[in-house]
């Protein structure tokens, strides 16, 4: 009997050598960002104090296919290309005819898919003489994906910390230390932003959206600074398709094209890219059944609630305005959350295809997320990354309506990081002390009033 492949794995060689950018594959027009002042479109110019504009270019690029520069693919080499596995032994526990495949992005140093854009916004940076970098930090994976990245670019790494995690996860801060970045628990003192929600709420255990605020001040007004930010814009979503590209190619290794692709949607950076390169073929009507999943927690439900209108992408409304799904700027996730996943928005172009019917989207609570991750490792050995467990979920309920409908469905879903830095998570929620939270119809009502009318919306 021929033994079933488990890892389908590519040679250093194989790793693809161009970003893919759906812009110009989009169906419709994408709704250009906005001054946040003034509330006119934006250019390239506008963005000079906070990006390089070798990334400002990509951000507003039309070129389907953006080379990536030998020196980030050496660096890409270090983990790159990931393997892509057949999850048999789950398939076995869950009894389903389905097949269950998963791309895993825990095997990069920094444990999750966030290097990918980091070292190329390094890169980016370092190319035109910038020397330091400021970006915030939620849960700590995109600190820790960042202070790696600075530190092989020889760039200073400077990290708002959203402070519920700074005190939460000391460890997560140990290791951007250990690569040398400077870390700020948020909201701090350092800032006008910080000083302004630490008057109104001395105990602010803080948000992702008031940490941006923080790092793009200190960007703004620092000349030797640029900022950096780990998801949602446009060329962070373009540097994470080298995972749905390999994941391409190794499907076809296993002869088999997914019928869905699964990713958990924090800013929608690991779902857009393992899913656009798949979009692609869907919108080019080469595939025009394969589906496309987005699964966030209910505890932040950005795209299953949020309504799609020009938001700030930061709390105290100094970042651009973008056209997105958004629980309002001024949203403060539930501290009893322990998944991750928490922005107020999601990315444009993500949410661009959601408005237009081409990415579906589901919510869960986070007790059924972690009996779904705990099923997962028990099969499988991994611990996930709390926010890929929900992209566990979605897989787990696929395979087993599969189960019910008798049918062989291929699906593919993405597994973002472990969890090793994540088990106070698991502690929590083994001992029983996870609260099933929804964010209210209330909640959501309230901070949309604080949404500014953009005329011409
Ligand atoms: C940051 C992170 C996410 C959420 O961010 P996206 O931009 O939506 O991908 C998901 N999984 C892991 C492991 C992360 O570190």
């Amino acid at each position: 009997m021929p033994v079933a492949t488990t890892k389908f794995l590519l040679a250093e060689n194989e790793i693809p050598t161009q970003w893919y950018n759906i812009a110009p594959d989009l169906p419709g027009p994408p709704s250009p960002p906005l001054h946040p002042g003034t509330h006119q479109p934006i250019g390239p110019d506008d963005l000079a104090p906070l990006f390089p504009m070798g990334l400002i270019l990509q951000e507003v690029s039309q070129d389907r296919w953006i080379d990536i520069p030998e020196e980030i693919l050496e660096i890409y080499r270090l983990w790159r290309p990931s393997p892509l596995q057949r999850a048999h032994r789950l398939e076995k526990a869950l009894g389903t005819p389905a097949h269950i495949y998963y791309k895993y992005e825990g095997v990069s140093p920094a444990g999750s898919h966030k290097p990918n854009t980091a070292i190329a916004q390094a890169y980016y940076n370092k190319a035109e003489g910038v020397t330091r970098i400021a970006t915030e930090t939620g849960a700590g994976q995109w600190g820790s994906a960042m202070a790696m990245a600075c530190k092989f670019f020889d760039l200073e790494c400077s990290v708002y910390m959203v402070k519920i995690s700074y005190n939460q996860k000391p460890y997560r801060r140990a290791f951007m230390e250990t690569f040398g970045a400077d870390v700020t628990a948020s909201p701090s003192n350092q800032t006008n932003a910080g000083r302004g929600i630490l008057e109104q709420d001395p105990d602010s255990s803080g948000s992702l959206g008031i940490a941006i605020s923080e790092a793009v001040e200190d960007a703004a007004t620092h000349d030797d600074t640029r900022y950096s930010l780990g998801s949602v814009l446009n060329h962070v979503l373009t540097h994470q398709t080298i995972v749905g590209l390999e994941s391409k190619k190794q499907m076809a290794m296993a002869g088999e094209y997914p019928d869905v692709v699964i990713g958990c949607v924090g800013g929608g950076s690991n779902m857009a890219g393992l899913a656009f390169p798949f979009m692609a073929d869907k919108l080019g009507g080469d595939k025009p059944d394969v589906r496309l999943m987005a699964v966030e927690p209910t505890a932040c439900p950005t795209l299953t609630k949020g309504q799609y209108v020009y938001d700030f992408g930061d709390t105290a409304g100094m970042a651009p305005l973008v056209k997105m799904h958004t629980l309002g700027h001024t949203f403060v996730p539930a501290g009893i959350h322990a998944g991750g996943l928490r922005y107020h928005g999601d990315a444009p172009l993500l949410c661009q295809l959601h408005h237009e019917g081409l990415i579906e989207a589901v919510a869960y609570p986070q007790n059924p997320v972690f009996e779904a991750a705990v099923t997962f490792a028990a099969a499988e050995g991994i611990v996930p990354a709390p926010e890929s467990a929900h992209a566990v979920k979605a897989a787990v309920d696929e395979a087993v309506r599969a189960k019910e409908a008798g049918k062989e469905t291929v699906i593919l879903f993405g597994l973002s990081g472990h969890g090793y830095f994540d088990m106070t998570a698991y502690d929590e929620y083994l001992a029983g002390n996870l609260d099933d939270y929804a964010h209210s119809d209330e909640l959501i009502a309230e901070a949309l009033k604080n949404v500014p009318e953009i005329a011409s919306a």
